[in-house]
């Protein structure tokens, strides 16, 4: 089928919502198609615990918010970036406010702001232990009562349209009726998230697959400092229990790390313990499982804090891991680090601008140069916030004048249906324990190396695949996320010093030179 729209904004977490409420009322008569690939609010949006950090309390100020920005990102933060987004993180928050968002309150009726490591002081909002899942499901709400913006749940970008540095959409398939629809557009936004699925422990939802990045790459985007992903240091280990995370706020409020014999560890690695910033806490954590061959450590609440407090401060994670016949009240929680947040992406400015023309990058699929080598904690949202309010500025300014334009159909050729799912599966399975073996918190060149030899095989395999075969969304994963995989080996690969989240063996040092790594396509 093919769809004409003025602006296309493919996915529905924190960015692609809040760029769809701003642009929906900015300009009221032009039309919005958001598209999603699974249900609306299936996004890393809804599952942040933590909250969102911003300058509230009197003894803060935005100078120190700045510094420990500028610190986590270890030398590769542009400051004037990382300024423009703290200075007005309290009017976004504010909106959200208006919203419907409510922010948890301490007994005096203030904000009950929580900590988080590299913070140097308390500035988190948040909502309880939920946060994300109240922004998630506040900003469906509101989007849902505009009649400008048409919302598709189960369609999944496949491509880019880019002809000569210009994007004009994207082919998109539709899940349910199998068919790839062809939607023209004004505008194309990409907020479609990081790419935590590359590696086999993620605290990511599966949705999140780095297909944005990879879009954006074959479409010829540049794209910028993937060797960084950031891990974060607890994730909860169990069979069973998917991808869930025990927030940092819990450290923030007195919880500490511990080997399985009860030994506590944080101080032989920084002087801010358990409350070091994340890299420095994973790669301890992973350090410690090295050197005893466990398969986790223990994260302990229940001897510093009382039932009531635990109860009232991380009630989503005291029903969870309840489930798994876990009561964090009296004994310790198994944990593991778990690949997090993807700090790279696609090069893009603050309003979501590319080498691309009408192509925008928005949230954690976009590098703005905030994050730097290292995300402070919190911040994220924060940027996915501010990044959609700029963009939509941007568009309302310079986009609304332009003309939709048609371009081919997307060809079926001679694809078959697949009849080997299990192609799939294998290669997704190998990629994801790859990533996590050679490339994952302590990289070697060596390991570097034999890991991108073993991507170009499995590149190689998926392509005649796609090419061969009908495609469905497991594919248009498999191929982004072999895609990104490569282009995270590629980045790590080319980096000869140790900075941020990213630490290879072989070059533990911090060059004098802090420089960002680029990536684009040859043609
Ligand atoms: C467990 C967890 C806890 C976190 N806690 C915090 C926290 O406390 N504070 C903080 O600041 N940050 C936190 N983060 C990070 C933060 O949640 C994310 O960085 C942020 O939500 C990213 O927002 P986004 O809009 O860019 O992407 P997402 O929220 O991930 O949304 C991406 C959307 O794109 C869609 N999509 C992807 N590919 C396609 C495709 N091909 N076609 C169509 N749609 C597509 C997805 O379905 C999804 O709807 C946390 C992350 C996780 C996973």
């Amino acid at each position: 089928m093919k769809i004409k729209t003025d602006f296309l904004i493919i996915g529905s977490g924190i960015s692609g919502l809040s760029l769809a409420l701003k642009l929906s009322k900015l300009l009221p008569d032009e039309k919005l198609l958001l598209i999603t690939k699974e249900s609306l609010h299936q996004s890393s949006t809804y599952y942040a615990q933590g909250g969102i950090a911003c300058v509230s309390n009197s003894s803060d100020n935005f100078e120190k918010h700045i510094k420990d920005t500028l610190i986590a990102g270890d030398g590769l933060c542009n400051e004037n970036i990382v300024r423009k987004i703290i200075t007005q993180a309290p009017e976004r928050l504010d909106e959200l406010i208006d919203l419907g968002v409510e922010f948890s309150r301490n007994d005096d009726g203030e904000y009950d702001l929580g900590q988080e490591g590299g913070h140097s002081e308390r500035r988190i909002l948040r909502v309880n232990d939920q946060t994300g899942q109240s922004i998630e499901t506040t900003l469906i709400d509101n989007v849902k009562k505009l009649n400008n913006i048409e919302i598709k749940e189960k369609w999944c970008g496949v491509n880019l349209y880019v002809k000569d540095l210009k994007c004009y959409g994207a082919y998109v398939l539709d899940q349910e009726s199998e068919e790839i629809h062809n939607i023209a557009a004004k505008s194309t936004i990409l907020a479609s998230g990081g790419a935590g699925k590359i590696y086999l422990y993620t605290t990511n939802p599966d949705v999140v697959s780095g297909d944005g990045i990879a879009m954006a790459y074959r479409a010829g985007a540049m794209i910028s400092n993937m060797e960084f992903y950031q891990f974060h240091p607890t994730c909860l280990y169990h069979p069973y229990a998917k991808s869930f995370l025990i927030t940092e706020a819990m450290r923030g409020e007195g919880a500490i790390l511990k080997d399985i014999r009860g030994n506590e560890f944080m101080e032989n690695y920084h002087p801010r313990k358990d409350l070091a910033p994340r890299d420095i806490v994973s790669r301890a954590i992973d350090a410690e499982l090295k050197k005893s061959g466990d398969d986790y450590v223990y994260l302990d609440i229940a001897s510093f804090k009382d039932s009531n407090f635990i109860k009232s401060h991380f009630p989503g994670i005291y029903e969870k891991c309840l489930e798994f016949n876990i009561d964090i009240t009296k004994e310790s929680i198994p944990v593991v680090p778990a690949a997090h947040y993807c700090c790279g992406g696609v090069m893009a400015g603050i309003d979501g601008t590319t080498e691309i023309k009408n192509l925008y990058v928005i949230g954690e699929a976009a590098c703005t140069d905030f994050h730097g080598a290292n995300r402070l904690a919190s911040n994220s949202l924060l940027e996915g916030l501010v990044s959609a309010y700029e963009c939509a500025t941007y568009l309302s300014e310079h986009a609304s004048n332009l003309r939709t334009k048609e371009f081919p159909e997307w060809e079926v050729g001679n694809a078959v249906p697949s009849t080997e799912a299990v192609v799939i599966t294998q290669n997704w399975d190998e990629i994801r324990m790859l990533m996590q073996n050679f490339v994952g918190i302590v990289k070697s060149d060596t390991r570097l190396k034999r890991a991108l030899k073993r991507m170009n095989i499995f590149s190689e395999e998926i392509d005649y695949y796609y090419w061969n075969y009908k495609v469905d969304k497991n594919l248009v994963e498999l191929r982004n996320l072999s895609m990104v995989a490569e282009l995270l080996i590629r980045c790590a690969l080319s980096r000869k010093e140790s900075r941020g989240t990213h630490f290879n063996e072989n070059h533990p040092k911090k060059l004098d030179l802090a420089r960002n790594s680029y990536i684009k396509r040859p043609w």
